[in-house]
């Protein structure tokens, strides 16, 4: 029973590597996060050894006593986190999640309306050569070209021309809330179902400091690993009449065996997920956003909206001779780590693209709070300008992971 260092040390060279690289960097990519090490330890852990096909209580293998307390904590963990009257902690993936959630209230050929992904939604919400875009009739909303927030009026007209089956409320790049109770209203009037994919924002639900859609919607989903700073996987919340439809469609319909090890790694998260540190941090990720929106658009950026709401920035560079990729790979120069990204109605090609989506989650996981915030934006905007000191940069950027340590204990 050799450690990973002697049995392989190719792969563990890596992950010292990679290590490193997250300690060194700074994380500005809006759907990560690090999750905390007693999530890491729960998901390396010998649950990765137990099959358990079914659920607790009603399991197709033998010897599932143990991994039934797990399953059961994280169930009754994430309804008590966002007042929901059924949950799935199955899910592999917030994609596994959507396709479950999809597949039990839809047959290939019907209709479904979501937010066009070059507009901020999710793969998973229509696009042509997912599944979703595959099995079903999409219908996409989007953002008015003025205020750039969703435009309800639109999403209410196309419900009523093209009657979809379900309406897919959430987004991967939007820096506002979404108003539930409207999507509600207008899912309501023709007998759609709602579903809200909430998995970039459920962090700052589980917080109180964001609305939460679970009183709205049919079905909600979400990811683990993002604002919720759990381990990589998918959540389905319903409400109870349907409980046994998304039960079966997650599994035998969508999946074998469940990940015991990372549903472990979930349950510790909610039980995280619903501390008053939780609630700090993600007051401080929102702040940061907040500052770092202000600093950008103070320095003559032009951002999405005018601001944010949530954990996330768009930076909108149609008018600048930056393109998104360049802006990518200089803020990477000086190991800021962020994401170029489609803004809507954008002339360059999605490769390329002309915007940078850039979050708070994982810094303020690793501590920052007002000034640190500050002083990572400005040095955003001092590498976006022309002609900007990038070794000057690099040396900020250092002493900001520097006064952080990230996973002090590990090696
Ligand atoms: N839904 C939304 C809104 C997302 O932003 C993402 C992740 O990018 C997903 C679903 C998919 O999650 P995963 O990458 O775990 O499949």
């Amino acid at each position: 029973d050799a450690e990973l260092s002697t049995v392989d040390p190719e792969v563990a060279g890596a992950l010292a590597a990679e290590l490193s690289r997250q300690r060194g960097t700074l994380e500005m990519i809006a759907s990560e996060n690090f999750a905390p090490v007693a999530v890491l330890e729960a998901q390396g852990s010998v649950l990765t050894n137990k099959y358990a096909e079914g659920y607790p209580g009603r399991r197709y293998y033998g010897g599932c006593e143990h991994v039934d307390v797990v399953e059961q904590l994280a169930i009754d963990r994430v309804k008590a986190l966002f007042g929901a009257e059924h949950a799935n902690v199955q899910p592999h993936s917030g994609a596994q999640a959507n396709a479950a959630a999809m597949f039990a209230l839809l047959e290939p050929g019907d209709t479904i309306l979501g937010l066009d992904l070059a507009h901020g939604g999710h793969l998973t919400h229509g696009m042509r050569i997912n599944f979703s875009g595959r099995l079903y009739n999409v219908v996409a909303y989007h953002v008015d070209k003025d205020t750039g927030l969703v435009d309800m009026a639109e999403v209410e007209q196309l419900t009523e021309e093209h009657r979809p089956k379900l309406i897919i409320a959430g987004w991967s790049a939007y820096p506002r809330q979404l108003d539930f109770e409207r999507f509600k209203q207008i899912a309501d009037a023709t007998g759609a179902r709602l579903m809200v994919d909430m998995a970039h924002f459920a962090g700052l639900v589980a917080a109180g400091l964001h609305p939460n859609p679970v009183p709205f919607a049919d079905i909600v989903t979400t990811t683990t690993h993002k604002t919720l700073g759990g381990p990589r996987g998918g959540v389905i919340l319903t409400t109870k009449d349907l409980a046994k439809k998304i039960n079966s469609s997650v599994f035998p319909g969508q999946q074998g065996g469940p990940l015991e090890h990372v549903i472990a790694a979930k349950a510790v998260a909610f039980k995280i997920a619903a501390g008053a540190e939780f609630g700090e941090r993600q007051q401080r990720t929102l702040e940061g956003a907040r500052i770092l929106a202000g600093r950008l658009l103070d320095a003559g950026l032009n951002v999405l909206t005018g601001g944010t709401d949530v954990h996330l920035v768009l930076v909108d560079l149609r008018g600048s001779a930056l393109d998104g990729q360049q802006a990518e790979d200089l803020l990477h120069s000086v190991g800021i780590t962020v994401n170029r990204n489609a803004v809507p109605f954008d002339p360059r090609p999605p490769m390329v693209t002309s915007g940078l989506r850039i979050g708070t989650a994982a810094l303020a996981t690793r501590g920052f709070g007002a000034a640190e915030f500050t002083e990572v934006s400005d040095v955003i905007a001092e590498v976006l300008r022309p002609g900007a000191d990038l070794v000057a940069a690099r040396a900020r950027v250092e002493a900001l992971a520097g006064k952080h340590p990230l996973y002090p204990g590990l090696s």
